[in-house]
């Protein structure tokens, strides 16, 4: 029996995905300019030129289509922004091509396979963008373009639907056409009818460039139209992931599944058929693969299995470009006895393409310290800027920004509308950076439980 497969869009549509505020809600871009080259300080991006640049670059070739199933490494110490450069490059990419985000832990569940969470993540990562036609609904705008083969010209019009019913739409439409074909209008113009009486009034070409006419075609299509015939549906556009199609069509997960989050396994005959019905939407011109950007934080705690995985996975037709983080030198490959550049096996390793990040000097901390009290909405007296920037330098740029926060609750307990030196040292006492929680248990290793 020939299996339904549905993309489910009506309801996805009604999903809308929540973004985390947080630690990076300041990164809106990578900040380059048209040449890709770094501005200094834009889209909340500062300083590591390089790194942005190159993620640029790869960027681009992604936008271009020619670089699905490739892998890349931001390799570089704590705190230096390879998460910061990969949110910079989804921000850049646009809500349309998908963009998943997991740390590597998060593969070793007791619900799921390492490799079926693996497979999940890529299929996330795979966009579908389907062509569906719907029917034209009440309120609507339509727009219609009318080729008239005879003359040549291409006229547009714009009609606003006020009923649902068919024979109504038609006969206006039909007069639309009427007054199109008898010239009384111009292509471009926009034309309004009225339902009873049939008038037909131009609204002219500066209507066109009206707040009117942008709201009105703001979720239009173009309506092809042969001549004297109006169709009754238009064509929506919207990007799915093969994994929600998945997760949609299984018998045993359904819809709500994602909102749980919660999708078990999926079964691989399932994704064939669905690989499968895909590949047919393809070649009938419903729809159009977008490849995708899978990103993979602390990628060093995968395993020998996973990385496996992940070499053969990238071979596939159907495989999102692969970004993999990395804060470690030479280590141990998880699973094996082995150690290797970052903790990634020779065979992976020589297939990525390596973008290290380094330290920031003492003007990028201080800049992006700035960047976050803006987006934090704190004000902080130039003296405690100045002892948050030497400090960073001691611990770590994401200990000192976490403080940000501490500092100002304590400010705003002395009524004080500015973060001084006297919060930031009350803040510093009260929370540990990780060189002085190391040094606190080496002095207190006989109390501790061992
Ligand atoms: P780890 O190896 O520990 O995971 P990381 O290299 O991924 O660290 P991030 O988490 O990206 O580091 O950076 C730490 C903090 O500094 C984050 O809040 C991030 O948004 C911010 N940050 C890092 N680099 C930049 C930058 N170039 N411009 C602006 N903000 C940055």
């Amino acid at each position: 029996m020939a299996t339904q497969i549905t993309t489910g869009t009506s309801e996805l549509r009604d999903i809308t995905k929540m973004e985390r505020i947080g630690a990076h809600s300041h990164i809106r871009g990578l900040g380059l300019d048209d040449r890709l080259e770094p501005r200094e300080n834009s889209q909340g991006m500062v300083g590591q030129a390089k790194a942005r640049k190159a993620a640029g670059m790869i960027l681009k070739m992604v936008q271009e289509g020619r670089i699905a199933g490739r892998a890349m490494l931001f390799a570089g110490p704590p705190s230096t922004g390879k998460t910061a450069i990969a949110l910079g490059m989804a921000q850049t990419l646009g809500p349309d091509v998908p963009f998943t985000m997991i740390a590597a832990s998060e593969v070793f569940s007791l619900s799921m396979s390492k490799t079926e969470a693996l497979t999940q993540a890529f299929r996330r990562s795979i966009g579908v963008r389907i062509k569906e036609e719907t029917e034209i609904i009440e309120g609507e705008v339509v727009e219609i373009q009318i080729d008239r083969s005879l003359t040549g010209a291409t006229k547009t019009g714009k009609l606003t639907i006020k009923t649902t019913d068919m024979e109504t739409i038609y006969d206006l439409g039909n007069k639309m056409i009427d007054a199109l074909s008898k010239e009384k209008v111009t292509a471009g113009d926009v034309i309004s009818i009225d339902k009873t009486s049939g008038k037909v009034t131009k609204l002219g070409r500066s209507f066109a460039r009206s707040r009117d006419y942008d709201a009105m075609g703001a979720d239009t299509k173009f309506v092809q139209c042969p001549e004297g015939e109006i169709q009754k549906r238009k064509e929506v556009v919207h990007t799915v992931s093969l994994h929600e199609i998945d997760v949609i069509n299984s018998r045993t997960q359904g819809f709500l599944a994602l909102f749980a989050g919660d999708t078990g396994e999926i079964k691989p005959e399932l994704r064939n058929q669905i690989n499968a019905k895909v590949a047919e939407w393809r070649e009938e011109g419903k729809a159009e693969i977008i490849p995708g950007v899978l990103f993979i934080d602390e990628v060093h705690m995968l395993d020998i299995e996973c990385f496996s995985f992940l070499n053969r996975a990238l071979e596939n037709e159907l495989a999102p470009l692969v970004i993999m983080a990395s804060n470690r030198g030479v280590a141990r490959i998880r699973g094996t006895n082995l150690h290797s550049p970052h903790g990634l096996p020779p065979d992976l390793l020589d297939r990525v393409l390596i973008v290290s990040t380094q330290p920031y000097t003492p003007d990028d901390i201080k800049y992006i310290i700035k960047i976050r009290c803006e987006e934090e909405d704190v004000t902080l007296t130039d003296s405690a800027l100045d002892i948050l920037t030497h400090l960073a330098a001691d611990t770590t740029l994401r200990y000192v920004l976490n403080l940000i926060s501490c500092a100002q609750m304590l400010a705003k307990k002395r009524k004080s509308e500015a973060v001084e030196d006297t919060d930031i040292r009350r803040a510093y006492g009260y929370f540990f950076d990780e060189k002085r929680s190391v040094q606190w248990i080496k002095e207190q290793q006989h109390r501790l439980v061992s």
